[in-house]
């Protein structure tokens, strides 16, 4: 996507703060002056930060500001060895809400709803987010946090909440329990916003049926201010993204090279306006791709595909890049085939061969043909041959966290 004159302006500007006053981004930079980046493409050359670089930084190495001027931080949740805090000034958090508001207007949110706000309060940013932006709008702000399911129907129930702010398995959890008990009538709900995370087609439909709202995909990440940077508007198909804010680019997750406007790649994000923690080029590990031509909302603000994997979740097959994404589409276009499944690599005789176990309900005599029809689907979709494998449901294994659902054995 090209790079807007206003916004080499900004990053011109962004580079000469963080090298005055980040550590960081002086030792990053060094050698690089805020006058040589003159274009896109010697943005482009400039080195990426990553996570790494983030948990190397810990606990304050990322500031760019005076420890006074920082009102606050968050935290990135530490799944593996040290965790990522963020500072933020008060202009930041204005900022995010500003844009976190955006996203509810955006959904067709108004003051006059209702917010039931599920994600958690604390080191993480999701349930805060949610509670800014529906301050800022003027809206009811429901500061629930997460668990105890018996209260949140209650309440959803006294106060009439109109939007389910959660993640996807925490909607599909109340809507389960909501269709079980028989409440729905007395739930007004109509839309959800949910945290972006990759969630199948399956799941959406549930939840959007079950509890009878529309659904919006909210995508942000705590390096980069939390949940509100973007969300699909009610044409539904792809977010747009607040590009005065931040600036946008798709990367070969392989190569780091940015990629044509349409292709599939890791989401770069660069922070235009941020002071507590400013960040060049920093890598979201989110795969997605850039959506071309005007929204039919007619929004100006750019587009990006829902996230459709991590780019950690990629493998190369027969010189294919896959993604557990491509694998759910082709079950749910199979049918009989349910939304479980697993996949083998193997190298065997100088070849990939990659095999596709999935669960079915079907009887035996019906299996064979689900598994010729899964055949056709992934090779109409992805040139590429696979090995199906119907099981019987609940023969791969279930865990609390995501399953690993891809085994690599030929390295
Ligand atoms: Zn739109």
């Amino acid at each position: 996507m090209e790079m807007h004159p206003a916004t080499l302006e900004q990053i011109t500007a962004l580079i000469a703060r963080v090298k005055a006053h980040s550590p960081f981004y002086a030792n990053k930079l060094m050698g690089i002056q805020p006058g040589d980046i003159t274009s896109q493409h010697e943005f482009e050359q400039l080195p990426f930060t990553t996570k790494e670089d983030l948990r190397n930084a810990y606990p304050l190495g990322l500031s760019a500001v005076p420890n006074e001027d920082i009102v606050r931080i968050h935290s990135s949740s530490g799944t593996t060895g040290t965790p990522v805090i963020i500072p933020y000034t008060a202009r930041d958090v204005q900022d995010w809400s500003v844009m976190f508001a955006r996203c509810y207007e955006m959904a067709g949110i108004t003051r006059h709803d209702r917010i039931h706000v599920t994600p958690g309060y604390g080191l993480w940013t999701a349930g805060i987010g949610f509670q800014l932006g529906a301050e800022l709008l003027g809206a009811m702000a429901i500061p629930m946090g997460p668990g105890n399911t018996d209260r949140q129907l209650q309440l959803m129930m006294d106060l009439g909440s109109t939007v389910l702010g959660a993640t996807s398995s925490y909607a599909l959890l109340l809507a389960e329990t909501i269709a079980a008990r028989g409440i729905r009538d007395k739930i007004k709900l109509r839309k959800g916003v949910i945290g972006s995370e990759r969630w199948g087609e399956r799941m959406r439909a549930r939840i959007a049926d079950e509890l009878g709202v529309e659904l919006h995909d909210i995508y942000g990440l705590t390096e980069v201010y939390g949940p509100g940077i973007g969300i699909n508007c009610e044409a539904q198909e792809a977010m747009h993204v607040w590009d005065d804010y931040c600036y946008f680019e798709i990367i070969d997750p392989d190569t780091g090279a940015t990629v044509p406007d349409g292709t599939s790649g890791e989401l770069v994000i660069t922070t235009l306006r941020k002071e507590g923690a400013p960040l060049i080029r920093y890598r979201t590990h989110d795969l997605t791709r850039f959506v071309a031509g005007a929204c039919p909302c007619g929004s100006p603000f750019p587009r990006i595909e829902t996230l459709i994997g991590r780019s950690d979740d990629m493998v190369k097959v027969k010189g294919i890049n896959l993604f557990p994404a491509h694998i759910e589409e082709a079950l749910a276009e199979t049918q009989g085939a349910s939304s479980e499944y697993q996949v083998m690599i193997d190298h065997l005789n100088g070849k990939d061969i990659m095999t596709v176990f999935f669960e079915t309900e079907a009887a035996e005599d019906e299996r064979q043909r689900i598994e010729r029809e899964l055949h056709r689907v992934i090779k109409a979709k992805l040139s590429l041959s696979v090995v199906p494998k119907a099981v019987l449901i609940g023969d791969l294994p279930r865990s609390e966290k995501k399953s690993k659902r891809f085994f690599d054995n030929r390295y």
